[in-house]
């Protein structure tokens, strides 16, 4: 069971902004969690754009990923979508204002790649997290992209042969997160639900900064 993507199909492959300053990528990614990273997270899931509230310091923290040489991988379990509250459409429509609100906030926010698991958790999905199938999917989709190559047939489940992951890393706010991020052999960030990503951003960069030196 594989992952969905925002707006595309897994195969597709849709040219990335450039990074800021026309930095050249060097092969990290930063896999972030959705909710309770970028925008205020909720036990009843966000069911809407009205529900959707963008937490202080997540455009900043992002364009600063950037800045730093990544690109960003979305990686966000939606199981609303296979328990039937709702349809990928309606998904869409939050993922796509969550976009535009990030680049009203800072033109360097972008989210090249924004993945997302719609099984509910007795499916027992490769994709879904504390899986790492959507981290397999989004180095995939990334490097392709990166390399202007066509992806038939994605490499996916515990078979997976590890990538060089460089300086990549996951930030989430739940064991799930961290669990994927730990599967998938990248370093981890675990930061505060009412805060986001903004409660870990300086220990980010600091990694970052270090992953450039060895
Ligand atoms: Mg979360």
């Amino acid at each position: 069971m594989l992952p969905s993507r925002h707006l595309s199909s897994l195969t597709d492959i849709v040219e990335f902004p450039p990074l800021p300053n026309n930095l050249t990528w060097r092969g990290g990614i930063a896999y972030l969690d959705r909710d309770g990273v970028l925008n205020v997270g909720s036990e009843n899931y966000i069911n809407s754009v009205d529900e959707l509230e963008v937490l202080p310091g997540a455009a900043s923290a992002i364009a600063r990923i950037r800045n730093a040489g990544f690109r960003i991988c979305i990686v966000t379990n939606q199981s609303p979508i296979g328990r039937g509250l709702w349809d990928h459409q309606r998904l869409a429509e939050v993922n796509s204002a969550l976009q535009t609100i990030l680049l009203e906030e800072n033109e360097d926010a972008h989210l090249e790649l924004i993945l997302y698991s719609p099984y509910v958790p007795w499916d027992n999905a490769w994709a879904r997290k504390g899986n790492p199938g959507m981290l397999q999917v989004g180095r995939q989709i990334i490097d392709a992209t990166e390399s202007n190559n066509h992806i038939s047939i994605f490499e996916y489940g515990i078979d997976y042969l590890a990538r060089d992951e460089g300086n990549s890393f996951m930030v989430g706010d739940r064991i799930a997160d961290m669990k994927a991020g730990l599967n998938h052999d990248v370093r981890t960030f675990r930061c505060d639900q009412k805060i986001g990503i903004d409660d870990v951003i300086e220990r980010v960069l600091d990694f970052s900064d270090n992953g450039d030196t060895l």
